[in-house]
C-alpha cells in the first residue's frame, strides 16, 4: 500500500485538456552535454528512459539550437533538419516506451553564444562571453522566428510530446525584452510592447505550426535580477500575452546568467524563490486567466514541493538537478520512501561546472547520472567478505555498492559517526544539504546489509587476522602541516579544531591556505555561531538584495548584509586572487561573500612565522623584517596528505587490497572524485 498522502498536491495528476501529466514534477531542462554529439544519443536515450521509469510527470531535454545563431558554442546540439529529428527518435521512443512524456526546449542563446556568429537585437556584448554579437536585421528577426517554428515542427516529428521556448536566463529572448540589450528604434525596440513582440510571435507562430494537442511551455523570466531588468508590470503584460498566444504552461525563469545574485548554489534557500511564481499566479488568476504556472529553484525534496503547490504557489513544481540526484524521486516519493531519496545537495560540482568546462555532466552524489549505459553493475555470482576501512564519502559508496551487489561487506570508521571529512562540511553555513547525504548513506547502509563498525580503529593486524577477500582503505587524509616557525604554538589550531571540535577562537584570525576548506572556514568564522542566513530567506535576501520585482526593476537592491562577527584574513602563498580553483559556476559566490563580510584576501604571501602577536608574513624576494597581520588565533587549512598507513603492511601480507577517495590521492580530492572512485571499484569487485 503507498502512502500516497504524503504528498497530495505533488501526485496529483494535471490534466492540460489534450493530456493528462500524471504528477506535478516537471524535470527542467539540463545541458548534460549529450546533446552535442550525435554518438551520445543512445546514452541520452537511456538518461532519460531512466528518469521516466523513476515517475517524473513531464521532462524537458537540454537546450537544442534552432540555428547556427543560437548555438550555444560551436557545433552545439542543433535541431533544424529532418535528419536530425530523425536521430530524436530514438530518445522520445525510449521514454514513451517507459510510459513518460518528453519536451524538447529549444534555446537561442543570442549574445549568451560563445562563437563567432551570435546575434542580438543590439550590438552590446555580454560580460560572460568573449564574441560580440551581430545586430540583427528586421529581416534576420524574420528568420529567427522561422527557425523556432521550424525546431518546433521538427520536434513534433521527431515525436516529443512538446517543446520548451526558452526565454529567460538572459538568452536571446530575454535581451529583446529589456533596454539594457535592446536599443533598437524599429518595431522590435523602444515600446515595451515592441520589445516584447519576439516572444508573443514565437509562441503564436509555434502554436499555428504545431496544432492544438502538443504542450508549448514558456520559460519567462519572472525576475532577472540585473539592475535595469524587467518591471513586474511589464513581466505580467508579457505572461498574459504568452498565454493568449497559445502556451499551455508557462515556467519560471530566475535570473540572468550574468546576475550577481545565486540563484541555484547550495547557499541559495529551498525554494526562494517560489514567492515570485505566487505573484504571478494570483495576478492572472486574478484576471480570469487559468495558464497552469511550473515554479522553480533548489526544490530538492517532496516535503518542499508539495509545501509550494498547497501553498498556491504554483501549478508544477520545475526540479533538474535533483532528477540527476535520484532519478527515482518521485517512485519514492509516491512509495513513502522520502528518507531514501539521493537529495542534491546544489553543489553544482559535478553538473553545472561540468558543463561550462565542456564536460559531460555527471553527479556529485550519483555518479551513474549521465553515465546510465556504462556504469552498471549486477549481483554477484561471486559472494566474497569485502572490509571497506573508512566511512568517508568513498567508503560509503564503495560499501553500499558491493553490498548491493550482494557480497558481504564490514565498514569500519574510528570515528563514531559515518561521513568522514562531511562531519565538518556540514557545519559550514550555507552547506547545510551535507547533513542530506549522510542522512541517505545511513538509510542505503541499511537496506543494502552493510556491516556497520563505528568507533573501530582497524589496524593491518586486525584486517589481515579478519582474513578478508578484498581489503578497501577509504582512509582518507590528513591535514598538512605547514612549517612555520611558531606553528606549535597555543594560538594556532588546524580546521578540524574549529570544525569538529569547537575550539574557542579570538575575534581576529588569520587562515593559512586558501583553497576550498580556507574559504569555508572563513564563511563559518564570519557567520555568528550556529548562525546561516541560508535558513531564513529575509535574511538572505537582504545579504544579497533580492526584492519583490514589483518595487525595483529586475528584482535587486543594493545588498546589505550583517556584519561579520570576527575580523578574518585568508592569506595563500600563490600570487594573485584567493578562490581562483573554486568551483567555476560557485567560486565568483565564495569569493562575494567572503567580501560583504569585509574578508582580507591575500595572495602571494610568505609565512614567516606566528608569535603571540600574531601571524608575521613577507611577499616576494623581500623577506626582511616581515609584516605582522595582527591576530589572536591563526588557523592552518593548508592542504591535505593522504592517510594510507596500512597498505603496505597489508600488501606485504600478501591482501588484496584497493586504495580509493583521499586514501589513494589527496591533490585536488573532493567528495565527487571519492564517490565516483568506491561506486566504479565496487562495480568491479
Ligand atoms: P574522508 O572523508 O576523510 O573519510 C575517511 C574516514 O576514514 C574517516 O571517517 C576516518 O575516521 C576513517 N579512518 C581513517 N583511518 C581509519 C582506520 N585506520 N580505521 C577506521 N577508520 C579510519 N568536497 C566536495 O566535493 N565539496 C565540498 O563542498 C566540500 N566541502 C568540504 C568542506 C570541508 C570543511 C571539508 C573539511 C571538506 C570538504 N570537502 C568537500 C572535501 C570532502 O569532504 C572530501 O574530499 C571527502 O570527504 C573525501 O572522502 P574520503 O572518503 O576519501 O575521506
Ligand atoms: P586545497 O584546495 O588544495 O588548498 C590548500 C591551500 O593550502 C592552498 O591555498 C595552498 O595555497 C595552501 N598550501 C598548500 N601547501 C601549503 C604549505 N605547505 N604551507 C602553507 N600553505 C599551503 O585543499 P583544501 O582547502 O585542504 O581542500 C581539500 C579538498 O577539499 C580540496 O581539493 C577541495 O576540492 C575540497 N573542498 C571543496 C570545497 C568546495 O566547495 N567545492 C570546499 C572545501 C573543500 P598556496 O600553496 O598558494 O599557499
Ligand atoms: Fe546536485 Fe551537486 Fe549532483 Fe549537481 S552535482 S545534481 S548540484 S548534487
Amino acid at each position: 500500500m503507498f502512502a500516497t498522502t504524503a504528498y497530495p498536491h505533488l501526485l496529483a495528476p494535471l490534466d492540460l485538456g489534450f493530456t493528462t501529466l500524471p504528477n506535478r514534477v516537471l524535470m527542467g531542462s539540463m545541458h548534460t552535454g549529450l546533446e552535442d554529439g550525435r554518438k551520445h544519443f543512445p546514452a541520452m536515450a537511456a538518461f532519460f528512459a531512466e528518469r521516466a521509469r523513476g515517475g517524473v510527470g513531464l521532462m524537458v531535454t537540454g537546450g537544442f539550437a534552432p540555428n547556427i545563431a543560437g548555438w550555444t558554442k560551436p557545433f552545439a546540439g542543433t535541431l533544424a533538419t529532418h535528419g536530425a529529428a530523425r536521430r530524436h527518435k530514438q530518445v522520445t521512443d525510449a521514454v514513451h516506451s517507459e510510459g513518460g512524456k518528453i519536451a524538447l526546449q529549444i534555446l537561442h542563446t543570442g549574445r549568451y553564444g560563445y562563437h563567432p556568429f551570435c546575434v542580438a537585437p543590439s550590438r552590446i556584448q555580454s560580460p560572460i562571453s568573449p564574441f560580440a554579437p551581430r545586430e540583427l536585421s528586421v529581416r534576420g528577426i524574420e528568420r529567427q522566428i522561422a527557425a523556432f517554428v521550424r525546431c518546433a515542427a521538427l520536434a513534433r516529428e521527431a515525436g516529443y510530446d512538446g517543446v520548451e521556448v526558452m526565454g529567460s536566463e538572459g538568452y536571446f529572448i530575454n535581451q529583446f525584452l529589456v533596454t539594457h540589450t535592446n536599443q533598437r528604434t524599429d518595431e522590435w525596440g523602444g515600446s515595451y510592447e515592441n520589445r516584447m513582440r519576439l516572444p508573443v510571435e514565437i509562441v503564436q507562430r509555434v502554436r499555428e505550426a504545431v496544432g492544438r494537442d502538443f504542450i508549448i511551455i514558456y520559460r519567462l523570466s519572472m525576475i532577472d535580477l540585473i539592475p535595469d531588468g524587467s518591471s513586474w508590470d511589464e513581466v505580467v503584460q508579457l505572461a498574459k500575452a504568452i498565454e493568449r498566444a497559445g502556451a499551455t504552461l508557462i515556467n519560471t525563469g530566475i535570473g540572468w546568467h550574468e546576475a550577481r545574485v545565486p540563484t541555484i548554489a547550495t547557499s541559495v534557500p529551498r525554494g526562494a524563490f517560489a514567492w515570485v511564481t505566487q505573484k504571478m499566479r494570483l495576478e492572472l488568476r486574478e484576471s480570469g486567466l487559468k495558464i497552469p504556472l511550473v515554479t522553480s529553484n533548489r526544490i530538492n525534496m517532496p516535503e518542499v514541493a508539495e509545501q509550494i503547490l498547497a501553498d498556491g504557489c504554483a501549478d508544477m513544481v520545475s526540479l533538474a538537478r535533483p532528477l540527476l540526484a535520484d532519478p527515482e524521486f518521485v517512485n519514492k516519493a509516491k512509495q513513502g520512501r522520502r528518507d531514501d531519496i539521493n537529495t542534491c545537495i546544489a553543489c553544482n560540482q559535478a553538473c553545472l561546472d561540468h558543463a561550462f568546462k565542456a564536460q559531460l555532466a555527471t553527479c556529485l552524489v550519483n555518479p551513474r547520472a549521465g553515465h546510465e549505459t556504462e556504469l552498471v553493475w549486477q549481483r554477484t555470482p561471486l559472494i566474497k567478505r569485502i572490509a571497506v576501512v573508512g566511512a568517508g564519502p568513498a567508503g560509503l559508496a564503495a560499501s553500499t555498492t558491493l553490498a548491493e551487489r550482494g557480497h558481504e561487506v564490514h565498514l569500519f570508521d574510528g570515528a563514531e559517526r559515518i561521513g568522514g571529512q562531511f562531519n565538518m562540511a556540514k557545519r559550514i553555513p550555507g552547506k547545510e544539504e551535507f547533513h542530506e547525504t549522510l542522512r541517505y548513506f545511513e538509510r542505503r547502509l541499511a537496506a543494502t546489509g552493510v556491516k556497520l563498525h563505528l568507533s573501530t580503529r582497524v589496524s593491518a593486524s586486525d584486517l589481515i587476522a579478519g582474513r578478508f577477500d578484498e581489503i578497501v582503505l577509504a582512509t582518507g587524509v590528513l591535514p598538512r602541516q605547514p612549517r612555520i616557525p611558531g606553528a606549535d604554538g597555543p594560538n594556532v589550531l588546524s580546521y578540524i579544531d574549529v570544525l569538529l571540535h569547537g575550539k574557542p577562537v579570538g575575534e581576529r584570525v588569520a587562515i593559512v591556505g586558501a583553497g576550498g576548506i580556507g574559504f569555508d572556514v572563513a564563511e563559518f568564522l564570519v557567520t555568528h555561531d550556529g548562525h546561516s542566513p541560508t535558513m531564513n530567506l529575509a535574511e538572505w535576501q537582504q545579504e544579497w538584495g533580492v526584492t519583490d520585482p514589483a518595487v525595483s526593476r529586475g528584482g535587486v537592491v543594493r545588498a546589505q548584509p550583517s556584519a561579520p562577527a570576527r575580523r578574518v584574513t585568508l592569506l595563500q602563498r600563490k600570487a594573485g586572487r584567493p578562490g581562483k580553483g573554486l568551483g567555476k559556476t560557485t567560486g565568483w559566490i565564495h569569493r562575494a561573500a567572503l567580501q560583504m563580510k569585509q574578508v582580507e584576501m591575500i595572495g602571494g604571501v610568505n609565512y614567516e612565522r606566528i608569535t603571540p602577536q600574531g601571524l608575521f608574513v613577507t611577499y616576494g624576494d623581500k623577506r626582511a623584517d616581515g609584516q605582522l597581520i595582527e591576530c589572536d588565533t591563526v588557523v592552518l587549512c593548508a592542504g591535505q596528505e593522504p592517510l594510507r598507513e596500512l597498505h603496505e603492511p597489508l600488501r606485504a601480507a600478501g591482501a588484496r587490497t584497493h586504495l580509493i577517495g583521499g586514501a589513494h590521492e589527496a591533490g585536488e580530492l573532493d567528495a565527487k572524485r571519492a564517490i565516483d572512485q568506491g561506486t566504479r571499484l565496487a562495480a568491479t569487485l
